[in-house]
Order: C-alpha cells, then structure tokens, then sequence
C-alpha cells in the first residue's frame, strides 16, 4: 500500500501536525483526506519527489532528454567503475 503526504494548504493555520506534513498509508482506491485527523483543519495531498520519480522510472520512454528535462543526471559507470555524467549537453 502507498503512502500518501498531505500538508495544509498554504494560508490554512492548521496545526504542528498537518503544518509539518504528514503521511498517510491508503488504498489508491481510497478516497483522499480533506481533513486533519489532528485538528479537522482542510489539508491537501502533495505530491512527493519520490512519487515524481517512481513514475518517471516507469515510463517506457525514458530518454536521456526527457530526464535531462526533468532536471536528472544520467550517471554511466566507465570502465573503472567510476560513474561519469553522460547526460547530453
Ligand atoms: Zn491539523
């Protein structure tokens, strides 16, 4: 099951624990949270980077362009075992 973050939306006091952030472990059938579980306040699913990246991996199109775009480095490693940015300029 994925976890989800949710954070109070900019401008929404809220409190300690949804102005942190917190993290939510759902269903993706399940229907999002609105509201703190602390303080009731509105709250708002973010996106985090490790989503972002988990569904870029998952593309059957990942070329050194679109990572590149989407501000990755490609590493190769060389034949020392070095790893060197052979990401295109
Ligand atoms: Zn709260």
């Amino acid at each position: 099951m994925p976890f989800y973050d949710y954070q109070a939306p900019e401008g929404v006091e809220g409190c300690p624990h949804c102005r942190e952030g917190f993290e939510v472990r759902q269903n993706m059938s399940d229907e999002r949270l609105t509201r703190c579980p602390e303080c009731g306040g509105e709250v708002q699913r973010i996106i985090t980077g490790v989503n972002v990246v988990r569904s870029l991996w998952r593309s059957e199109n990942l070329t050194p362009e679109r990572l590149k775009r989407s501000g990755f480095k490609k590493l190769v490693k060389d034949d020392d075992g070095r790893y060197v940015d052979a990401t295109p300029k």
